[in-house]
């Protein structure tokens, strides 16, 4: 197996550290140090940015981040067993890998990254769609992040970067394509990992917008589409009812049919309603 540096392999890494993998933690690593590269490569030229990664774990995708010549790496890690065998890959990228043992869902990093941000990571699956709602929806856009690059379940990705009309259009589609653009890069077997996971796998490269692509109040929005996708075989006059008052006109206002279903609306149309609905809402 190639290697980009010269620390030990892996799995070496793995049995010196005891990262005996655990379920709880999602924990199921890459360790072909040629993968892991191939998605740092994904991120673009990184000699300009810092990079937060979620879960390090043993460090695979850490060491390609940096041998790709990241700027800096903040990697938060839950697991306190990986923290000495990050302190190696530290020794070897002096000044270059910040290591932070928490939860990512409870740590404020943004004192810990100067920008422009990239987001890489192979997300422990538990946590990976909470972790991407909370970067698509901050208090204000532009966020603290240029692009995400992510490994998901794929079946995740392809929610992500779902089209109009199809079976998996739904919320995550909608806030993920409304500000971002999204590609699936790469799709993985579960054999890429240790150990292999029950599912196959997708990395979802996703570039922020500047601007979203249509006006909307992002939290009408949230609110408004987590509501219509909640049933989202109803029709939206039903799916949406006491949403606000009037809802059935303010649907027709819109220019959508009350009759419509959710999963057939597309942004362009959740935009207009959410405008349309944003001055009869309260507050809150
Ligand atoms: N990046 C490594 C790789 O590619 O081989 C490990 C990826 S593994 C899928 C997910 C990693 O996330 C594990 O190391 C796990 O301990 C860590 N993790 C799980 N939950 C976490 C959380 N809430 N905050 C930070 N790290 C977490």
């Amino acid at each position: 197996m190639a290697t980009i540096d010269n620390l030990p392999p892996l799995r070496q890494v793995i049995e010196t550290h005891e990262l005996a993998p655990k379920k709880s933690l999602g924990q199921n690593f890459l360790l072909d140090l040629n993968l892991t590269s191939k998605i740092a490569r994904f991120a673009g030229d990184l000699s300009q940015c810092d990079v937060l990664e979620i879960g390090p774990g043993p460090g695979g995708l850490t060491r390609a981040l940096l041998s790709e010549g990241a700027r800096k790496v903040l990697a938060v890690e839950k697991d306190p067993r990986c923290i000495s065998a990050l302190a190696e890959v530290q020794a070897a990228y002096p000044g270059k890998l910040e290591v932070i043992n928490a939860d990512a869902l409870e740590l404020d990093v943004s004192q810990h990254l100067t920008g422009p941000v990239r987001v890489v990571a192979n997300l422990p699956y538990n946590v990976g769609t909470e972790l991407l709602v909370r970067w698509l929806t901050p208090e204000n856009w532009p966020p603290f992040w240029e692009s995400l690059t992510l490994m998901f379940q794929k079946e995740v990705a392809q929610r992500i970067t779902a089209q109009p009309g199809s079976k998996t259009w739904g919320r995550l589609g909608i806030l993920a394509q409304w500000r971002c653009e999204c590609h699936t890069v790469m799709s993985l077997p579960p054999e890429a990992f240790t150990p292999p996971p029950k599912v196959h796998s997708a990395v979802v490269h996703l570039k922020r917008r500047d601007t979203p692509l249509y006006d909307a109040d992002p939290k009408v929005m949230n609110r408004l589409v987590a509501q219509a996708f909640n049933q989202r075989r109803k029709m939206l006059r039903s799916a949406l009812k006491n949403f606000v008052p009037d809802m059935e006109a303010h649907i027709e206002a819109a220019g959508l049919k009350p009759t419509d279903r959710a999963e057939q609306i597309d942004i362009e149309g959740f935009c207009a309603l959410a405008r349309q609905i944003a001055p009869h809402m309260r507050q809150g």
